[in-house]
Formats: C-alpha cells, sequence, structure tokens
C-alpha cells in the first residue's frame, strides 16, 4: 500500500529535492508551499505530487490543510518540517515583524503543522516525523539571531517529542544542512557565499539532492530504531560531538 506524505515547502529548493525523492521511493506526496504558485504548477507537473497552498505559521490554516490532505489522500505516514524563512539584521536592528516572522514560519509551524497530525499517527501506531533544522541551529550565526533561535528550538522540539512519540511507533528527528544551493542562499551576496565556501572543508555547497536522500532513509522501515537524532550534513563545516 502507498503512503503519504507531507513536505512543507515542498515545492522549491531542498523541499522540492524531498518531494522527488520520497515520489520516488513510491510515496503519494502532498507538497505545501505559501505563494509561489508558478513553482508549485511546475512541481505539480515534474513530480506527480500534490500541492496545496497553506500559511505553516498559522495554526488554523495548518489544521485545515492537513484535514484536506487525510481527505484527499489517506492517513499521513510522514510529516516533512521544511518550510522556512530568513529575515536577517543584527540584533540592535532587528524589528519586531522580523523576529516573529522567522519564529512562526520556522519554529511555531513544527508545532502547528504536527499537531495537526500526530494525533492520527499515535492510533495507527507508525509514523515519521523529519525537521529541517540548520547547521546555524547547532553553532549561531552573526546576523541570525532569531533564525538561529528558531532552528536550535526545532533540535529541543524534536529530542522532547521523540521521547513522547517512541512508544507509539512514530520517530522524530531532526536534520542540520549545512550550505545548500537553493534560492534561500543564491539571495545572498557573492562575496559572502564565497567566503563562507572556504570555510567548509569540502570546498563547495551541499545540494537539495544530498538532503533529501537522508530523508527518505529517515522515513523508511530501516530507521525504526534513530529518534531524537540531529543529523549534520555540512561538508564538515561543523563538527558536532
Ligand atoms: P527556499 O527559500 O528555496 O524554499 C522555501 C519553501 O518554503 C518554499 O516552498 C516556500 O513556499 C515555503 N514556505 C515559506 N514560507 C512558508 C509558509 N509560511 N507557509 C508555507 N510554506 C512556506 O528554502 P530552502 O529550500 O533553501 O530551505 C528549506 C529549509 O531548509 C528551510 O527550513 C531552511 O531554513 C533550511 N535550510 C536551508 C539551508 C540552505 O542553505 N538553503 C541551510 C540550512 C537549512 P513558496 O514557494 O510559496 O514561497
Amino acid at each position: 500500500m502507498k503512503k503519504t506524505a507531507i513536505v512543507t515547502g515542498g515545492t522549491r529548493g531542498i523541499g522540492l529535492a524531498i518531494t522527488k525523492a520520497l515520489r520516488a521511493d513510491g510515496f503519494d506526496v502532498a507538497a505545501i508551499y505559501h505563494g509561489n504558485d508558478e513553482a508549485a504548477q511546475k512541481c505539480a507537473n515534474e513530480t506527480g505530487a500534490k500541492v496545496y497552498k497553506a500559511d505553516v505559521a498559522n495554526f488554523a490554516s495548518c489544521h485545515d490543510v492537513c484535514a484536506q490532505i487525510e481527505k484527499e489522500m489517506g492517513a499521513i505516514s510522514v510529516l516533512v518540517n521544511n518550510a522556512g524563512i530568513t529575515k536577517d539584521g543584527m540584533l540592535h536592528k532587528m524589528n519586531e515583524d522580523a523576529w516573529h516572522a522567522v519564529m512562526e514560519t520556522n519554529l511555531t509551524s513544527c508545532f502547528n503543522m504536527t499537531r495537526a497530525v500526530i494525533t492520527g499517527m499515535r492510533e495507527r501506531s507508525f509514523g515519521r516525523i523529519i525537521n529541517i533544522s540548520s547547521i546555524n541551529g547547532q553553532k549561531g550565526q552573526l546576523g541570525q539571531t532569531n533564525y538561529s533561535a528558531a532552528k536550535a528550538g526545532m533540535l529541543g522540539f524534536t529530542r522532547a517529542l521523540a521521547q513522547e512519540s517512541a512508544a507509539k511507533g512514530i520517530t522524530v528527528n531532526a536534520i542540520c544542512p549545512g550550505y545548500i544551493a537553493t534560492d534561500m542562499t543564491g539571495s545572498m551576496p557573492q562575496e559572502v557565499l564565497a567566503s563562507i565556501i572556504r570555510s567548509i572543508p569540502a570546498a563547495r555547497m551541499g545540494k537539495p539532492e544530498e538532503i533529501a536522500d537522508l530523508v527518505v532513509f529517515l522515513a523508511s522501515d530501516r530507521a525504526a530504531f534513530i529518534t531524537g537524532a540531529t543529523m549534520t550534513i555540512n561538508g564538515g563545516q561543523y563538527i558536532a560531538a
């Protein structure tokens, strides 16, 4: 029987690679996006995923879209909390909107989406929740107090929920990508990117597909004993104990 996976931000960048990889592994995929209809349509045409417009920062929107997905595609086995944004700036110049937008889109979204699917997973005694955090949630990054705090928060969320869920056959893990070539990093100044690449032992940025491959493994039955883990994929840029 085919399993259904939800990938938030599944229509562009790392999320698109995850959508493609899960489809190739036999999943039905619901890819959630926020505003870019053109990218969503292209994703649907190219991958055969169903695309749904919703705001992961909004509790009611997440509840409604998950209910619609369940109705149209069946029970949710896998949730990938991948949608995220940046609104960078030094703290002494950061306004409240930049703080709250990043916290809500990157961290509160994990509560909003997971809350909408976890009861069904517990009832069925199976689930895979995979949270896409960041290297900057592990090490902190100048100009990203909001983003680093949200991404570090995802790691605490992952560890606590893993303990709550293990006995119910649900695993909860986090992936911390290093710098990956997507629209998010493409908007950074070239000289900043060049200096970041000089600090990566592998001497290159990562590819979205390299994150997607790990998601597929964590979503599989082979990963049933991995839970509460923080997996790093960063070319050696930051090696956590
Ligand atoms: P992109 O900017 O390329 O894509 C972001 C995706 O998230 C889009 O599909 C976008 O939808 C969706 N999205 C944004 N806000 C919302 C929202 N409020 N509701 C629903 N969907 C939303 O990002 P990346 O692929 O680069 O990043 C994906 C994840 O990986 C993020 O969480 C990011 O923080 C993390 N990450 C990225 C790294 C990198 O180097 N790229 C490094 C480490 C972590 P739409 O297309 O409609 O705008």
